[in-house]
Order: structure tokens, then sequence, then C-alpha cells
């Protein structure tokens, strides 16, 4: 599945002729960086309180908002948590949604997941009803993106697709999209280009969309319960899931966290617990090739820790 109508290319939000009447789900500082104005955008209203880790309350309390405003359309615009927000909201209140993401990592835009925190712990939901009517993939947004976001943004998209690729539900077809977005990413990050991110993104969006991510994302939650950002958490996680698959990812997926240079990470929550919580993600641990027991994954959350 993908969304019936993908824009993609330099320029590609600012030339889209947007349906007036709108509904705009961002985050702060959409107006003041520009967005907005670059998207040429009128007759429309906004909600631009779309916090990191967003969680099922804001959804909510956008519904509770403008229940009783009669616009035509969602249009969600930001990194992952807008996104996911919006796309959440027009699937509650049956709105057609346009999704412009403007850093690249996600793929939400293409995908018919949206990641929400409920009593405070990272949930994904899956549904057809979720994925986007129309993407608009723009790189001119990269443009004075903070460092720390893209590099959170591309390790994500380097976890996603690799992750995928030996993903269960994978085709040849969808690890087609997952190597070619890997290869990439890969060039982007190695050698600081990273407006072919966009791409990179998009294709790992329509990859791991119809296959899913499998262990590094299953262990990477836990960490962002503990404020954790989610491709920080993925550096370390996806690292020690790919050495425990096999997976013909491992060493290029080293080699891009070391460029990346993360801060080591560390779990305060007791390891035991951790990985009981992780054992009940089924969603992801279903998908990966090898089945893991509960004290592989203390090991390999051990792992992670003595790297601290
Ligand atoms: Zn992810």
């Amino acid at each position: 599945m993908q969304p019936p109508s993908i824009h993609f290319g330099t320029g590609s939000a600012r030339d889209y002729h947007y349906p007036s009447n709108s509904l705009i789900i961002t985050s702060k500082g959409a107006i003041s960086r520009g967005w907005i104005d670059y998207l040429k955008i009128k007759n429309f209203s906004i909600f631009d309180e779309v916090e990191p880790n967003p969680s099922i309350e804001t959804v909510e309390k956008i519904i509770s908002q403008f229940k009783n405003e009669n616009f035509f359309s969602i249009i969600g615009l930001g990194g992952g948590s807008s996104l996911d927000v919006a796309k959440f909201v027009a699937f509650k209140m049956e709105k057609k949604k346009t999704m412009i993401p403007t850093t690249f990592g996600s793929g939400s835009e293409v995908t018919r997941i949206s990641v929400l925190n409920v009593d405070r712990k990272k949930t994904s939901f899956h549904n057809d009803k979720i994925l986007a009517d129309v993407a608009i993939v723009d790189s001119n947004f990269i443009k004075g993106t903070p460092m720390e976001i893209i590099k959170n943004s591309a390790i994500d998209s380097c976890a996603q697709c690799s992750e995928a690729y030996d993903s269960k539900l994978g085709n040849p077809y969808t690890k087609f999209l997952c190597n070619t977005a890997f290869d990439i990413l890969e060039y982007a990050i190695l050698n600081d280009k990273f407006e072919k991110l966009a791409l990179g993104s998009l294709l790992t969006g329509l990859g791991f969309g119809n296959s899913s991510t499998t262990l590094g994302h299953a262990l990477s939650y836990v960490y962002s319960n503990e404020g954790i950002m989610h491709g920080h958490a993925l550096s370390f996680t996806t690292l020690v899931a790919h050495k425990f698959n096999n997976s013909i990812f491992y060493k290029r997926f080293e080699s891009i966290v070391k460029k990346l240079n993360f801060e080591k990470i560390s779990l305060n929550l007791d390891l035991n617990l951790a990985s009981e919580l992780i054992l009940e993600d089924k969603k992801h641990l279903d998908n990966n090739p090898i089945p893991i027991t509960k004290n592989e994954i203390i090991n390999l959350l051990k792992e992670i820790n003595l790297n601290h």
C-alpha cells in the first residue's frame, strides 16, 4: 500500500495547489521558520502545539477544539510526531490527509502507522485508513534543520530500512525498496549530502511500511520511555539487533553510527522488567527473522549498558 498520490522533488511543497479551508497540524516554530509562508496556502486553520513523542491526549485535544469547524482536509506538516498526530486526527475525523515531512526519517508520510504515547508508553497504531491521501516530499525543508535532528532522523531511516529488509513480512519488492533506501542513506550520511535523505527516507517508508520493522525497534521503546530520542536509541538497539540477527547490514550500520557520533546510552529501568515489556511488543518481535527469548533480550540490553 502507498498513498494514491506522491509528489517528490525540490520545491514540490511550494508548487502544490492546496485545497482551501484546511486544518494544518504542526509543531511550534512552523510559522517562525517560514514553513507556512513557503506553502503559499490560504484560508486555513492551524494547530501548532504538537510536542515531541506526542500523546493520544494531543489527538483528543485537537478533535475537541476543531470538531465544529467544517474544514475540508487535514495537512500534517513537520517531523514524524506532527505527521503521526495529523494522520490519526484525520483518521478519527474522516478527513482527507495531506502529509508534508520537514525532517527525513520516519517515513510517516507514506505509512499506515501512527506512533503515539498511551499511558506514557510508546504505542504504534496500524490501520489502512491511517494512510495519507497525498504525500509531498520536498528536500528544501532540510535547509536550516539542526544537526541533532538530521542525525536522529537519518539513523531512524537507516534502522527502519535495514530492519525491514530482514522482516518476515518482507518480499522481493519491499526488499528492493529497503536495500535501495539504505544505499542512498549511507551515501548521504557518509558524504554529508543531507538533501539526499529525502529520497532515502521516502523509499524507506514505502519499504518498511509494507513489511514492518523488527527487533531493533522493539528494543528501543524502553529507552524512549526514559526520554532518549527515537533515532538516538536505535543507533544502539538496532546495532545489537543486527548482530543478533546476523543482518547483512550490521557492519555498514555500525560505520554510520560511528560517523554520526552518538552519545552512549544506558537504561535506568530494571533489565528484567524491561525485557518483559519488550516481549509484549508482538507487532515487532513476531516479524523478527529469528525468535528471541527473555534471557537473550536481557543480554542485548546488558551489552548496550556495557558499552556505556
Ligand atoms: Zn523508527
